[in-house]
């Protein structure tokens, strides 16, 4: 088992749950990946889990904290949570749908805090998302 997995065994244990093989499948589906829509992700983890596996698995990841939804415009795409991933965040293109992970910028998630502390809130976790026109689509654009 990799460490992500044993980390995922412990997470689910203390929820009362064991690391079955679908759970596995459905994890390493997300693992390193840009976010994924639910039709991709079913595709992603292949022939031996059918649609429904990965729907429930989805449904009890996200009950526990380790899958997260990213909301673009009024779809979702699925990604893993701080907790099982690098934190960072996301550039979405309007145009092709494209998303680019930005990593962790210290000063932004200082300003973040510094923001929180001043109006007394205690912040959890938080997701920021850029809209826009990725390079590609910014020529094409022009092009028109
Ligand atoms: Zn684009
Ligand atoms: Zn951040």
């Amino acid at each position: 088992m990799t460490v992500a997995e044993i980390q995922l065994q412990q997470h689910l244990k203390k929820a009362g749950f064991s690391l079955t093989n679908p759970r596995k499948t459905v994890f390493s589906a997300l693992q390193d990946r840009e976010p994924q829509t639910m039709a991709e992700l079913v595709t992603s983890c292949g022939n031996n889990l059918d649609r429904a596996s990965v729907y429930r698995t989805i449904e009890l990841f996200e009950q526990l904290g380790i899958v997260q939804k990213l909301h673009v415009g009024w779809k979702y795409r699925l990604e893993l949570t701080d907790a099982f991933s690098h934190h960072h965040h996301h550039m979405t293109c309007l145009r092709c749908g494209t998303i680019t992970a930005f990593s962790e910028d210290a000063e932004l998630e200082n300003r973040l805090h510094k923001l929180a502390e001043f109006h007394n809130f205690k912040p959890q976790d938080h997701q920021i998302e850029m809209r826009g026109l990725c390079h590609n689509c910014q020529v094409a654009t022009r092009m028109i």
